[in-house]
C-alpha cells in the first residue's frame, strides 16, 4: 500500500556532513540495511561524484537486496556551460545504477547571479537539461529545490518558475528545502501550500534545524500537503543538524494518523535512532525526543505499585509505542517486549512463556549496568540468548594470550600471541599487526582456522572504542565494539572492560563464536 507520507533518509549523504562523523563504506552498508529494513522507503546513499568512498558504497550497494527501501544517488544539475551528456557528473550518477536520482537545483537569483555566476535562464536550463536526461535513462527523478522558500521570499516568481521547470522535465517529485534552516513553520506552511495548489507533482520537504525548527517545518508542511520528508536518523548534519527523522516518523504515524513506515517498525524507532548512534560512535543523547531514556523517566515520590497507572497519566504516548520504556518501572534499557521482538528478529522462538525468558532479562540488565550495549551488537546479543536457552558446549576456550609492542620512536608494531583449545586439542599462535587489536585479531583467526578453516574468509572491518562511566565509581571502563565481515553480511559484537586489550579480546572472541553458531 502507497504510504500518504514517503520517508526519505539523508543520513548517508547531509547526515555525514555532522561534524564528527565519519562512515566508512561498511558503516553505510550496514546503516542502509537497517534502514531497509525498518521500512524506510528511499535512502539516498550519497554523492558518487564527490568522492570515491560514495562510489565504493553504490558498487557494493549493487550486491545487495533491499526490501523496502529504494536507494538514491545526489548530484547537483549539470555545469553551467556543459552539455548534460558531456558532463563527467552526470555520467558517474548512471554509474551508480540507483533506481532513484536526487537532482539539487537553484530556485533563489541571488544564488543564480552571485554564487553559480550564471544567468537566470541558464540556471533553468541546467534544471531541465539534468532532470529530462535521467528521466531518458528511465531513472526516478527526484527534484531538490535548494533555497526554495528564501528564493521565493525574495523573488517568487522566479522561484516559481524553477519549480515548473522541474515538473515540465519530468520531475517525479519536487521537494522545497529550507537549505538554510531559517524559515518559520507559518512561512513553510504558506509557501508549500501555494506550491501544492500550482504544482501537480508530489511535493516533498528538506529542513534543516538552525532555529530548532527542523521537525516543526516538515510538520507544517505535511500539514500544508507536502507527502514526502527528507531527514536524517537522530538529525545529524552540518552545523545544528537536518530534520531528526526520528521525531517526524512518530509524529506523522501518531499525531497526525498518516500511514508512512509500516506499523510494526514503530516499536523498533529507539533500536534504530541507538544503532545508527552506535554506528556512529556517538553516545545517545538521553534527552532525545521518543527515544532518549529519559523521554518517559517519571521522578517523584510515587509509591513503586502506583507508579505505573499514575504515570500514565503523565505520557504523551505509551512509551512502548516507539519501543522505548517508563523508566521507574523496567530498567532502561530492556523492556520485556524490547527483548522478545529482537530475540524473534534474530531468530529465535522466544515467547513470554519461555522459562528463561527471565534468566535472559536479567543477565541483559546486569550487562547493561557493567557497560554494554547491544543495539548494534546483535551478534552477541544472540550468543546470550543462545546460551541460556541451551547448554551446548563453546566451540572453543581462549586458554591465554599475551600482547607485546616494540617501538623504535618512529614506528612500532604490535605482537600478539594466543592460545586456543577445541575439545582436547590446542592451537597456539603468534601474530604480528598494525596495533593491539589488529595483532589479536590475526593470532586468534589463524589458531582457530587450524580447527574451523571457514573463519579464515573473515574480515574485522570496523573497531570502534568508547570510554564509559563506570557504574562502580572505580576506574572508567572501555566499550569495544566490532563489526566483522564474511564478504556477504556483517554483524556487530561488544566487549566491555577496564582493559581496552580485554574488552577487544572478548569482542573479536563473541564474533568468531557467532560466525561457527550461525555457521557462516
Ligand atoms: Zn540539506
Amino acid at each position: 500500500m502507497k504510504p500518504e507520507v514517503e520517508i526519505y533518509d539523508t543520513t548517508l549523504r547531509d547526515g555525514s556532513q555532522g561534524e564528527g562523523i565519519n562512515f566508512s563504506v561498511m558503516d553505510k552498508l550496514r546503516i542502509a540495511d537497517k534502514l531497509d529494513s525498518f521500512g524506510i522507503h528511499y535512502i539516498e546513499g550519497g554523492w558518487p561524484g564527490s568522492n570515491p568512498k560514495d562510489m565504493e558504497f553504490f558498487k557494493q550497494a549493487r550486491r545487495r537486496r533491499f526490501k523496502n527501501a529504494k536507494l538514491a544517488a545526489f548530484s547537483m544539475t549539470r555545469r553551467k556551460g556543459l552539455r548534460v551528456d558531456k558532463d563527467e557528473l552526470m555520467r558517474q550518477m548512471l554509474e551508480a545504477e540507483t533506481p532513484v536520482i536526487t537532482i539539487v537545483g537553484k530556485s533563489w537569483l541571488l544564488h543564480v547571479t552571485e554564487v553559480l555566476r550564471a544567468t537566470p535562464a541558464e540556471n533553468m536550463a541546467m534544471i531541465s537539461d539534468t532532470i529530462r536526461y535521467f528521466k531518458d535513462h528511465k531513472r526516478i527523478v527526484i527534484y531538490d529545490a535548494e533555497h526554495a522558500f528564501d528564493g521565493f521570499k525574495d523573488e517568487p516568481d522566479y522561484a516559481l518558475a524553477t519549480w515548473d521547470a522541474a515538473e515540465a522535465a519530468g520531475a517525479d517529485r519536487i521537494v522545497l528545502c529550507d537549505t538554510n534552516g531559517g524559515c518559520l513553520p507559518n512561512e513553510i506552511n504558506r509557501i508549500t501550500a501555494l506550491a501544492r495548489t500550482r504544482l501537480r507533482a508530489p511535493i516533498g520537504i528538506h529542513t534543516h534545524n538552525d532555529c530548532g525548527f527542523g521537525v516543526a517545518n516538515a510538520i507544517a508542511a505535511i500539514e500544508a500537503g507536502a507527502t514526502q520528508v527528507q531527514g536524517t536518523i537522530n538529525g545529524y548534519g552540518e552545523r545544528t543538524g537536518n530534520c531528526n527523522l526520528i521525531s517526524v516518523i512518530p509524529t506523522v504515524a501518531l499525531k497526525l494518523g498518516k500511514s508512512c513506515v509500516p506499523k510494526a517498525s514503530l516499536p523498533k524507532l529507539r533500536e534504530l535512532s541507538h544503532f545508527v548512534d552506535e554506528i556512529a560512535n556517538f553516545a545517545p543523547d538521553p534527552r532525545q525526543p521518543w527515544v532518549g531514556a529519559t523521554a518517559f523517566a517519571h521522578k517523584g515520590g510515587m509509591h513503586a505499585h502506583a507508579v505505573g497507572r499514575l504515570a500514565s497519566s503523565y505520557e504523551h504516548i505509551n512509551p512502548e509505542t516507539v519501543g522505548n520504556s517508563r523508566r521507574v518501572l523496567v530498567s532502561d534499557m530492556s523492556g520485556r517486549s524490547n527483548i522478545l521482538a529482537k530475540a524473534r528478529e534474530l531468530g529465535f522462538k522466544l515467547t513470554a512463556e519461555t522459562p528463561q525468558l527471565k534468566t535472559i532479562l536479567s543477565r541483559i540488565k546486569e550487562l547493561e549496568n557493567e557497560g554494554y550495549e547491544y543495539e548494534a551488537a546483535e551478534a552477541s546479543l544472540a550468543l546470550l540468548i543462545q546460551k541460556q536457552l541451551q547448554h551446548r558446549q563453546l566451540p572453543f576456550t581462549l586458554e591465554g594470550y599475551h600482547v607485546s609492542t616494540r617501538g623504535n620512536g618512529s614506528s612500532s608494531v604490535c605482537e600478539a600471541t594466543v592460545k586456543v583449545r577445541v575439545e582436547d586439542q590446542f592451537a597456539h599462535t603468534v601474530a604480528e599487526g598494525d596495533g593491539p587489536v589488529n595483532a589479536l585479531d590475526s593470532a586468534l583467526r589463524q589458531a582457530l582456522s587450524k580447527f574451523f578453516p571457514q573463519l579464515r574468509k573473515l574480515k574485522l572491518t570496523d573497531y570502534k572504542v568508547r570510554i564509559i562511566d563506570s557504574a562502580t565509581g572505580t576506574a572508567a571502563k572501555t566499550r569495544v565494539l566490532i563489526t566483522t565481515s564474511n564478504g556477504h553480511r556483517e554483524w556487530g559484537t561488544v566487549g566491555v572492560s577496564e582493559n581496552i586489550i580485554t574488552a577487544s579480546l572478548q569482542a573479536l572472541a563473541d564474533s568468531m563464536e557467532y560466525a561457527l553458531m550461525r555457521g557462516t
